[in-house]
């Protein structure tokens, strides 16, 4: 189908990109995202692509807006204090560009849902904080055959990294199991600088759009990290021979979903 008018003015700064052009924006306006948790790395990648014109974006959440959310999730204002994280995002990117589709799940990933939710999505991003959901969707990732992009940040430290089936490691292959409970501390627990969560999370809308748009390439097989303290990225090479995991290997031990027990210990804000 022609783009419109409206669509060609609205997307001629991609459209002028030999990259891209009308073909690619054609790709992009036919694609499929979904972005699991509207929060710090969900919250501009979200408005990234909503603005590209993914055409179809899905966004999962089950919390509320909350007023200490607001230092880095840019997607929610500060009249949306207690409102559906999913409803507030759908809001903020329809108001960005009306010409897509939002589909909003108000709820928890587990394994008895997210195969079905992430099955009718091109490629998935992984907006979570906690190391439960990261397996889960790596795992669900891995047995549905999807690309994704994994991401997390910590006070002043982000990485990410894609798994593209069949080219790469997995999220698994590389972090290999649940850390022991505690060992490494939450952004609740430890801070988080608020323009990591905006660093990171355009560079995992970056990796939507080039996947979908069919654009250079990814980082399958790559860990990016970033050093905010120093002003250092560093794009380490993951080893071709760590593809042999319990979940992505050639004979998988994990062929069932898992349901990691969420840490419990949190600490209060203001706790030393
Ligand atoms: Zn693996």
């Amino acid at each position: 189908m022609a783009l419109t008018d409206e669509q060609i003015e609205r997307y001629s700064r991609h459209i002028l990109l030999k990259e891209v052009g009308v073909k690619g924006q054609k790709k992009l306006l036919n694609g499929k995202v979904l972005i699991i948790g509207a929060g710090g790395l969900g919250a501009p990648a979200a408005l990234y692509l909503a603005a590209a014109g993914i055409g179809t974006i899905g966004i999962v959440d089950a919390d509320v807006v909350d007023l200490s959310n607001l230092q880095r999730q840019v997607i929610h204002s500060t009249p949306d204090i207690g409102k559906p994280k999913v409803q507030s995002a759908e809001e903020s990117m329809k108001a960005i560009n009306p010409d897509i589709v939002v589909k909003t799940y108000r709820t928890f990933l587990d394994s008895s849902n997210i195969r079905e939710i992430i099955r009718e999505y091109d490629f998935i991003l992984d907006g979570t904080d906690n190391f439960p959901a990261k397996f889960l969707i790596n795992d669900a990732c891995v047995m549905e055959k999807k690309a994704f992009c994994h991401a997390g940040i910590l006070r002043f430290n982000g990485q990410l990294m894609t798994y593209i089936p069949g080219q790469g490691p997995c999220y698994r292959c590389v972090f290999k199991d649940m850390p022991p409970k505690d060992a490494i501390p939450t952004c609740k627990q430890a801070g988080v600088i608020g323009a990591m969560a905006g660093i990171i999370g355009c560079l995992q809308a970056m990796e939507a759009i080039k996947y979908i748009a069919g654009i250079g390439k990814n980082l399958n097989g790559y860990l990016l990290t970033y050093d905010g303290i120093n002003q250092e990225f560093h794009k380490i090479k993951l080893p071709n021979n760590t593809c042999k995991c319990a979940v992505c290997g050639e004979h998988p031990t994990i062929t069932e979903l898992i349901d990691y027990e969420q840490p419990t210990c949190e600490l209060k804000l203001g706790e030393k």
